[in-house]
């Protein structure tokens, strides 16, 4: 469960709507249960259940811990479908991943472009469901980059200065790596793959084609493995 923004110190807290009925339908909780709880890009805590009307629920809020190490990965995903789109957005989350670029790519649809999920409240209603399953409180940025040339010429080399920087290609000789030191750039194609010329100015840049085995996953089966490869138990 998170708070919104504004929530700063242990207190008291009321919360309707969604959080509501996951606290009475989910958690099943009365009073005097606790809760884990957290503070939007902050510490988290315990939730004391204090009083659970129909549509409220009155929580006594003490904050304590950090939320879980970020990952120290950037994604640099072309455009999935939509429906697909809002699976990853949550599942990357909840992985960790603080750094998310959606990018085009050749065999990304225009029309993906238009999905509502796109906006920004919609992506930050992702991350929220995301972050609220790991019980972690930061919130990842998520950017969108319409055009592939200039983003790969112009910017990526300093959005992956300095880290490992692969891009996952099922026709490629290396095995993706496991657990690695430092921080990673991970590029993910679309759901007909990069083409040459897109894995060419990546590897140009010093991305490292990297597969997951002989089988050709879904982009939102890939992500979570690539995830569980690279950063294990992180
Ligand atoms: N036929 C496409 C190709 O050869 O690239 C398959 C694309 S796959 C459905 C979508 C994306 O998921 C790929 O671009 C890649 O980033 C990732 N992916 C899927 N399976 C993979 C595998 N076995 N190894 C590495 N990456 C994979």
């Amino acid at each position: 469960i998170l708070f919104p923004d504004d929530f700063t110190a242990a207190t008291r807290v009321t919360l309707t709507g969604r959080r509501h009925e996951h606290i009475c339908q989910v958690h099943r909780a009365g009073p005097g249960d606790h809760l884990k709880v957290g503070l939007l890009n902050g510490a988290i805590g315990r939730g004391e259940v204090l009083q659970i009307d129909d549509n409220q629920v009155r929580l006594e809020v003490t904050l304590q811990d950090a939320a879980p190490t970020p990952l120290p990965l950037t994604v640099i995903l072309a455009l999935p479908r939509p429906k697909m789109l809002k699976r990853i957005i949550q599942h990357v989350t909840t992985l960790g991943a603080k750094k998310i670029y959606l990018i085009n790519a050749y065999r990304v649809e225009k029309s993906y472009w238009q999905s509502p999920w796109l906006e920004p409240e919609k992506l930050r209603e992702l991350c929220l469901l995301g972050l609220e399953q790991a019980v972690d409180t930061r919130m990842p940025t998520i950017e969108l980059r319409k055009r592939f040339k200039p983003f790969v010429e112009d910017e990526l080399a300093e959005i992956a200065a300095d880290s490992r920087r692969l891009v996952a290609h099922p026709v490629t000789d290396s095995p993706c790596p496991v657990d690695i030191d430092g921080p990673a750039t991970l590029a993910v194609g679309p759901e007909g793959g990069f083409i040459p010329y897109e894995v060419e100015k990546l590897q140009d840049l010093g991305f490292e084609g990297v597969h997951l085995g002989p089988r050709i996953l879904r982009v939102e089966t890939a992500l979570p493995v690539l995830l569980g490869r690279l950063f294990p138990g992180r």
